[in-house]
């Protein structure tokens, strides 16, 4: 069967599924403190369903997959779908990104049910500060399930830090002291426009440029850095002699577009080609018909453009498409 390719010809393999919007944080740069209308619980695809997507997807090449949310282990039972989705033929890479909250009673049970790997996400180690970003969050419960999944054997295990100036910037050198007797790959994600491209959001972003020049003022010489799986748009280095690595991911300011291999599902069954644009198709009624199911996402991809234009949204300046209006936690990241 003909592969899942876009008019770019570029081939996907990949997809991030949303299993809910739902979440137990409220990180400011994703959620708004207040007044977020959840999707009911019966809009929201079922396991069978997102089985059905990726059984569907699997014969076109489909190999890797991630499930995200909101936050995807307030959703009962996860390590079922991972389970359902392990037992499919082609699937070879199963990941979860996840705030790690849930990670110490969970970690275990979604190996053995087959999950590979997982991105916890972690943008201050202060407490105070963590406490700030996520609106209420405790950062030692973080930690210990980063433990967790280390005990449970999930690896590699990568933390996701969204770098915000004026907030998190002079953690820099302390994050990438984490990787030096650790074999984590600490990635630092540059702040997206998603939702809205708002003034505090610009004021608060921050070109990756600022990492670079964090590792010159702590003295260390890095050095590039080969990942063992799901190398994805990050550029990896490592501090020379460290166990563990960094990674840069500059979505706004260097956009990795040209080699995208990824599809979106949201919780509520919509296929998103890009997470930028509002294009969306909802395959939720097709999901019985495997071959309506692959017309779908064929369609999708060949509406795909090129890139987003978050950098014009950095500039105020006219974009070609009309940006989401979902916020990441109804899209996955
Ligand atoms: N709740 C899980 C978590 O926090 O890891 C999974 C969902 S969250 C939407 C997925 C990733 O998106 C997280 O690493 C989060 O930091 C990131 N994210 C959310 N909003 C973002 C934004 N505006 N810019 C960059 N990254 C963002
Ligand atoms: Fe929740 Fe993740 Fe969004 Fe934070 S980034 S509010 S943990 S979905």
């Amino acid at each position: 069967m003909e592969p899942l390719t876009d008019p770019f010809g570029r081939l996907h393999d990949y997809i991030r599924i949303s299993v809910t919007d739902r979440c137990n944080l409220r990180c400011i740069y994703c959620m708004p403190a207040e007044g977020m209308q959840f999707q009911p619980q019966d809009e929201i695809l079922s396991y069978e369903e997102i089985t059905a997507v990726v059984e569907a997807l699997a014969p076109l090449g489909l190999s890797k997959v991630r499930l995200t949310g909101g936050e995807p282990l307030v959703r009962k039972d996860l390590e079922q779908l991972v389970a359902m989705i392990a037992a499919i033929p082609g699937i070879d890479d199963i990941s979860l990104t996840t705030n790690g909250l849930m990670l110490p009673a969970k970690a275990l049970l979604l190996k053995q049910a087959g999950l590979s790997r997982v991105n916890i996400s972690l943008d201050s180690l202060k407490q105070d500060r963590f406490s700030m970003i996520t609106r209420g969050g405790d950062v030692a419960k973080v930690l210990k399930g980063i433990e967790a999944a280390e005990a449970a054997g999930l690896s590699p295990i990568k933390l996701n830090v969204v770098l915000m100036k004026g907030i998190n910037d002079d953690e820099i050198k302390d994050f990438i002291s984490l990787t030096l007797n650790s074999p984590l790959n600490v990635r630092f994600i540059e702040y997206m426009p998603i939702g809205s491209a708002s003034d505090s959001w610009r004021q608060t972003y921050l070109p990756l440029e600022t990492v670079v020049e964090a590792c010159t003022a702590a003295g260390w010489e890095t050095e590039e850095a080969d990942m063992p799986s799901g190398n994805g748009p990050s550029q990896n280095r490592r501090v020379v002699g460290a166990r563990g690595t960094f990674g840069l991911i500059h979505p706004v300011s260097e956009h990795f577009c040209d080699n995208c291999n990824r599809l979106r599902l949201t919780a509520d069954g919509h296929i998103k080609a890009c997470l930028y644009w509002a294009d969306e198709y909802n395959v939720r009624p097709l999901v019985q018909d495997p071959a309506a199911v692959q017309a779908l996402f064929r369609k999708a991809l060949g509406n795909k453009p090129h890139n987003h234009e978050m950098a014009l949204a950095l500039e105020k300046k006219a974009q070609s498409h009309t940006p989401t209006a979902r916020r990441m936690s109804q899209i996955g990241g």
